[in-house]
């Protein structure tokens, strides 16, 4: 009799480029486990539905990306800390009888900027541009390494203010517009918008990049450019891109659902031929 694999997923919408598919087909082979991943295309008005049919049926882990991480906090009769903090969840599973919500973005962050890339966070002067979801999810991690401060920078600059508010009570946060980030440079400017999807770059000052920035864009790929070309042009230490955050936050799902952390360095090599990340 043959055993079937346990099932796990991605729903967003769309879904088609979805690299996580690729990423838990890898950690399963490097860590001999038994599982199926796939991507289902679910537009919003299924999604809770959809979701309980999956756990219902037996499937034993989710992800959730765009648009469905505020709707997921809903379907969570559990979340953890980080979850609930970020009230953004990119992770589902079954505990206890329950769906329990976790958000393992920031952690995944945290992981690329320190482990993979050996950047220092603490005592240092971080700009976060944008404040959607993605913000939501890196502000905690970020501030338990204690940085200097953090200055939340948005295109509508009251949800800045209200994410700064939100989070100081963990550390030093400061909400701005994008003209008023200061003319001191940062040592971190991550842009946690998706300008760079469609070639724009936030409008901050060029004084922000001095010769020790190191420039983060959340975005990856060929397609994604326009952020890491401003920051070269404008000076910066390195320019970097999220494709490490993607592997390392899918790391994290994969050691809350197995109980074993793959190693990323093999995923990532493949992925940044195959999309041209830098
Ligand atoms: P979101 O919730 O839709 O938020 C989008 C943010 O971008 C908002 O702050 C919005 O400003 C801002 N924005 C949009 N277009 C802009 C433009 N043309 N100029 C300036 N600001 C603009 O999206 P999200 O979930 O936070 O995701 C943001 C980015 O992070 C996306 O590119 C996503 O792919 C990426 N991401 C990467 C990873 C990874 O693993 N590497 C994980 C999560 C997200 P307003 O508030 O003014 O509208």
């Amino acid at each position: 009799m043959s055993s079937v694999a346990d099932r796990y997923g991605v729903f967003g919408h769309p879904v088609g480029h979805s690299l996580s598919p690729f990423i838990h087909a890898m950690f399963a082979r490097e860590t001999a486990q038994d599982l199926s991943y796939r991507a289902f295309e679910v537009p919003p008005e299924e999604f809770a539905t959809r979701v309980h049919t999956f756990f219902g049926e037996g499937g034993c882990g989710l992800n959730v990306t765009l648009p469905h991480k505020v709707a997921a906090v809903e379907v969570a009769v559990e979340l953890t800390d980080r979850a609930a903090h970020a009230a953004a969840v990119n992770t589902l599973s079954m505990h206890d009888g329950g769906i329990l919500g976790d958000n393992t973005d920031g952690i995944g962050l945290v992981h690329d900027l320190c482990d993979n890339q050996g950047l220092v966070v603490t005592n240092r002067r971080l700009l976060v541009l944008g404040a959607g979801g993605a913000t939501r999810g890196v502000l905690a991690p970020l501030l338990q390494l204690e940085p200097e401060l953090i200055v939340i920078a948005n295109r509508t600059a009251d949800r800045a203010a209200a994410l700064a508010a939100a989070f100081s009570d963990l550390g030093a946060t400061h909400g701005a517009g994008f003209a008023e980030v200061g003319d001191e440079p940062f040592d971190l400017i991550i842009n946690a918008t998706s300008a760079s999807l469609s070639g724009e770059i936030p409008p901050i000052p060029t004084s922000a990049v001095g010769a020790q920035t190191v420039c983060y864009d959340l975005a990856y790929g060929r397609s994604a450019v326009a952020f890491v070309e401003w920051s070269r042009a404008a000076g910066c230490a390195r320019a970097l891109q999220g494709l490490g955050m993607l592997v390392e936050q899918a790391a994290e799902s994969f050691r809350l659902w197995r109980g074993i952390r793959p190693d990323t360095s093999l995923v990532l090599a493949a992925l940044k031929d195959r999309t041209g990340s830098t």
